[in-house]
């Protein structure tokens, strides 16, 4: 028999049990708590859900095995499905940090070779052994603060063996840790300088070669391109995508980030999962998403951390009807954290979103972009018991009490994946 083990005295379980669609408008808000709740755990899945009187009947009588887990009166939400990272790279860029507090921009940065060329010679440099290395450090990180899926992009590599070692790395690092990986090819993250003259061959390079290859070896989910007119244009992340599309892989697109450049307006008419960034996006790019039923997925992590305040318009978008979702975009350059309750507190201040609002974005609208919803991101019978217990009695806490992590236990797959002393 399957080893069982019952959650009790939980202040609220924050299930976001609920339609099987993504949440929009005022369904964002709706998070389905069942105050002085206790959860019932078989295995690797949840068994059952319901308030202290129904369940303790439950929980007696479900075997010797059954472990008790006390909450002592904390939360317990699903663990956050983290839709947008890039957590497989070589070294840091702390001295760019330090420059832009001293007045550079990332744009003049980037114009010296600096930016994310510094960041592709050191992860070109880096063995898949180191690679996996320091991605078991960040993991850990995303497990600590209360994250249990990523999406994961490669894009440090740009040329192909590069870019499957860095997949490759994602697959060890899903095999290696309790983290879940969701793989997203990212080959289209910058122009290589080598090939800054003669672009179009790069293109070429990876619809031709990459593209397929990265689809043979069933590396990656998703396909992902960098959209703006500096980096990809319209016209060929149009090629790179529909090329995707034919290997069977699904479409995601960083869009409208340093420039209102029609990226939203393509994410529309390719019909991809999401758009991602945004932050350009005016009132015709929402209603083009909203038509075309695609998902925004909102990183003001990285708004925050290169010291912009242009921030996606996220209020707009909820009240449009869009299923928003919201990331943490870890990345060595422009959003270092991993932490999905720091990304509640930005959007609070700075995105007027709620914190019932943000739960539902970084949960299971995000599992919805990952093709999972069926699985993870909320908890409901049947699905994998993938929570975490909060040092808080309120749910809101999370994105009030900012500067501080809340986890306080956190399970994947109804197995202890971090507790905090
Ligand atoms: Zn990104």
């Amino acid at each position: 028999m399957a080893s069982s083990l019952a959650v009790i005295n939980c202040s609220q379980v924050v299930t976001l049990a609920g339609p099987a669609h993504p949440r929009v408008g005022p369904e964002m808000r709706e998070l389905s708590i069942v105050v002085d709740g206790a959860m019932l755990v078989v295995g690797e899945r949840i068994a059952k859900i319901g308030t202290r009187e129904a369940m303790e009947p439950l929980i007696e009588t479900s075997g010797v095995e059954c472990e008790i887990i006390d909450a002592g009166g904390r939360v317990v939400t699903p663990g956050f499905v983290d839709a947008h990272t890039h957590p497989v790279f070589a070294g840091t860029r702390v001295e760019e940090f330090e420059l832009r507090a001293l007045g550079s921009t990332y744009q003049e940065i980037a114009a010296r070779g600096g930016g994310i060329q510094s960041t592709v010679r050191a992860t070109r440099a880096a063995t898949l052994d180191e690679l996996v290395t320091t991605g078991k450090r960040y993991a850990d990180w995303f497990l600590r603060t209360g994250t249990t899926t990523v999406e994961a992009k490669s894009g440090y590599g740009l040329t192909l063996e590069d870019e499957l070692k860095i997949l490759r790395a994602i697959d060890r690092l899903g095999r290696e840790t309790p983290l879940r990986y969701v793989p997203t090819f990212l080959g289209a993250h910058d122009i290589p300088p080598e090939y800054k003259s003669r672009r179009e061959q790069y293109v070429s390079l990876i619809v031709d070669e990459m593209l397929p290859r990265v689809a043979q070896e069933k590396l990656a989910e998703y396909c992902d391109v960098f959209c703006e007119e500096q980096v990809f244009t319209n016209d060929e992340s149009w090629k790179i995508l529909t090329s995707a599309r034919c290997h069977g892989l699904g479409l995601r697109v960083h869009a409208d980030q340093l420039s209102l450049s029609g990226g939203a307006k393509l994410a529309a008419e390719l019909g991809t999962v999401t758009a991602d960034h945004l932050e350009r996006t005016n009132t015709a790019g929402i209603q083009a998403l909203k038509s075309a039923g695609v998902q925004p997925v909102l990183l003001p992590g990285s708004v925050y951390a290169l010291g912009s305040s242009n921030y996606p318009a996220a209020r707009e978008m909820i009240d449009a009807g869009l299923a928003v979702v919201l990331a943490s975009d870890f990345n060595p350059g422009s959003s270092p954290t991993p932490s999905m309750t720091m990304i509640f507190s930005i959007a609070a201040t700075q995105l007027r979103m709620t914190p019932a609002e943000s739960i539902t974005a970084s949960t299971i609208n995000a599992a919805h972009t990952l093709n999972r919803a069926d699985q993870i991101g909320s908890l409901e019978p049947g699905k994998f018991a993938d929570f975490v217990i909060h040092d808080c009695g309120d749910y809101r806490d999370l994105a009030y009490f900012f500067g501080i992590e809340h986890a306080w236990k956190v399970y994947a797959a109804g197995r202890l994946v971090f507790a905090r002393r």
